[in-house]
């Protein structure tokens, strides 16, 4: 056994089955693992366990996941991955717009829920900036490349081009790849507090996106849609 810090992982979670899969496949991976049943536990392990990471169910037996990452947020940046049932959109929806940094819908797999932890945590270590961009001024993943120096997007070595606003999407895309952003958080990162929340100006940007980006556009490999919460680009790390 080596003597590297393993990160700890806060599983705020009411159904006995999903914990037990959730553990295993945390320890398996080489992460500790707390577990918390009910939402008036989680913020108190939170203040007195400082987990590196919180897989946090929505649809807890006392309290909504969401009013917990409302309280968190207040104090402590600590990656909020939200585990949460498909049919709920709009709630995926407000917890990243309060400050979760990512959902996962149920059911899921261990491959899917170990990468968007990787990517939580790498976010947290860079300060929410993608390191990448930092250091090179660039972005890649796959044949695509953002340059952000010359505010230009390549496909191939090929500059694609984009209109202003088309850039500004996938510039803002780029910085957090791996990680879905809202559609309201993309219209007040562009177009500030007072912008319009009517996501259909952001479609029509996107629909011409893919198609100068996406070789194709109906099988995006670049930019997915996460259907009725927002946009996230694909993490070339992963
Ligand atoms: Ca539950």
């Amino acid at each position: 056994m080596s003597n590297e810090i393993r990160n700890k992982i806060l599983i705020v979670e009411d159904d006995p089955g999903i914990c037990t899969f959730l553990r295993a496949v945390l320890n398996a991976d080489g992460y500790d693992t707390i577990i918390v049943n009910s939402g008036s536990s989680a913020l108190d392990m939170i203040a007195s366990h400082c987990p590196d990471c919180i897989l946090l169910d929505l649809g807890l037996p006392d309290t909504d996941g969401s009013q917990i990452i409302e309280s968190a947020r207040k104090w402590t940046s600590t990656p909020i991955i939200v585990i949460s049932a498909r049919s709920l959109e709009q709630d995926k929806a407000e917890a990243l717009d309060l400050g979760a940094d990512d959902y996962i819908t149920k059911p899921f797999g261990s491959i899917e829920l170990l990468a968007r932890i990787r990517t939580a945590l790498r976010h947290r270590r860079t300060s929410l900036d993608n390191d990448e961009i930092t250091l090179t001024g660039r972005y890649h993943v796959g044949d695509m490349e953002i340059d952000y120096r010359k505010r230009r997007v390549l496909l191939g070595g090929e500059v694609v081009h984009l209109t202003p606003n088309e850039f500004r999407i996938v510039a803002l895309l780029g910085q957090h790849a791996g990680r879905v952003l809202t559609y309201k958080a993309i219209l007040r990162q562009l177009w500030g507090p007072s912008a319009s929340s009517d996501n259909k100006i952001l479609r029509v940007h996107m629909a011409s996106i893919r198609r100068k980006i996406e070789p194709n556009p109906s099988e995006p490999r670049y930019i997915f849609t996460e259907v009725g919460v927002g946009y996230r680009m694909a993490d070339g790390e992963d």
